[in-house]
């Protein structure tokens, strides 16, 4: 909507995927107009080239691509073995999905706290819940866009022989030490939901492994357990197919990613060196292991902080309110909650600031004096 009144400030969004359209619109047109003349919509060229590029680009030997992020998230650990009675740490703080994702399979979640600064699984709750039970897997959930220290959740879970699964929804391209996310664990997921880094037109999920056992097992889950055409010789598949249309502007995007990522990394480390208020605690400044997803910072008065800016026509959201074990889909209502003191602390205290790679400079200012005028 055009701003008729030069005193009154067009709105600053969380995502402005109009914006993203925009400026991507030429190369997708092109992508979107391959597949409608290939007469190929579903599993073809396309999905196999983004999947050799996806792959390449996050330093692993293979891609899957799949139907959503929740479902690479299912079909990854149940190729890892997870099932029915399986006991997988998670944290509670990332949205539900891994959660989601374990109760399709029967899984049990357990809940591991998560770290005030970083908002990351703690590592020394793991190691005391390794310490004290048996788990099946770990999922390490990249939050926000910061990539977990990966060595030193390893170092725990490998003498233990627990397998680690990284949840990258957040995180694509994040780097440490010159390795991507998704390039550590035993296998990962992404979403390519729109909002996401890397979004498509609609939904889409990848899983990438350095397994090919791990790869062909998620290529035999996605697509009703076959093991060839109309042969379904594994048990728990399902539909779960990523389009041609999606890849194709998947493949579009991917050459742009590094350059959203460090857009939004420089505008996370504008509102970390700039934002001043004794009220509003921001993440530190992060180098390249941050590819600034979201950013969020942390108020005991969140709701009068989110006022003053909802005044101001900038937009806030909360990632995320609803604690996971404290959901009613999940809660036993018979048995007490986990003790996850950290975790929820900060489902009423964090606020998520507009971060995207279409803030121009001005907005980016803007958000910054207002909430250091609060
Ligand atoms: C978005 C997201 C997912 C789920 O992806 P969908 O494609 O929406 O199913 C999983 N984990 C995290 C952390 C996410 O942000």
């Amino acid at each position: 909507m055009q701003n008729t009144r030069a005193d009154v400030a067009d709105p600053i969004l969380v995502n402005d995927l109009r914006r993203h359209a925009v400026t991507t619109e030429t190369v997708v047109r092109t992508s979107v107009e391959r597949v409608l003349s290939s007469g190929w919509y579903v599993l073809g060229a396309e999905v196999e080239a983004f999947e050799q590029e996806f792959a390449e680009y996050c330093g692993v030997g293979h891609c899957v691509g799949v139907a959503n992020g929740t479902e690479a998230i299912e079909l990854g650990l149940r190729a890892l073995g997870v099932g029915r009675g399986s006991r997988v740490a998670t944290v509670a703080n990332a949205g539900f999905y891994t959660t989601t994702a374990l109760m399709a399979l029967g899984a049990e979640p357990v809940f591991v706290d998560v770290d005030r600064d970083t908002k990351l699984m703690n590592l020394a709750h793991l190691k005391q819940i390794l310490a004290e039970s048996t788990l099946d897997a770990v999922v390490v959930t990249h939050l926000f866009g910061l990539l977990h220290d990966m060595e030193g959740v390893l170092d725990l879970t490998a003498p233990a022989g627990v397998p680690v699964f990284e949840d990258c929804a957040q995180a694509h391209g994040a780097r440490r030490g010159g390795r991507r996310a998704g390039s550590f664990g035993a296998a990962a997921s992404f979403s390519f939901y729109p909002t996401k880094n890397l979004g498509a037109l609609g939904d889409g999920g990848a899983v990438v492994t350095g397994s090919a056992d791990v790869a062909q097992q998620v290529r035999r889950l996605r697509q009703y357990g076959w093991e060839s055409r109309y042969h379904a010789g594994v048990r728990g598949g399902r539909n779960s197919r990523l389009d041609e249309m999606q890849a194709a502007v998947l493949r579009a995007k991917l050459p742009f990613l590094d350059a959203w990522n460090r857009r939004r990394r420089d505008i996370a480390t504008r509102y970390s060196q700039e934002i001043r208020n004794p009220r509003v605690e921001c993440p530190p400044v992060h180098e390249e292991e941050y590819v600034a997803h979201l950013y969020v910072v942390v108020s005991a008065e969140r709701e009068a902080l989110r006022a003053h800016l909802t005044e101001a026509a900038i937009q806030t959201d909360v990632h995320y309110p609803v604690p996971d074990h404290r959901q009613p889909a999940l809660t036993d209502p018979s048995g007490p909650a986990a003790a996850l003191p950290v975790t929820d602390d900060l489902s009423v205290s964090i606020v998520t600031l507009p971060c995207h790679s279409e803030l121009s400079d001005e907005e980016v200012t803007r958000v910054i004096s207002r909430v250091n005028t609060w």
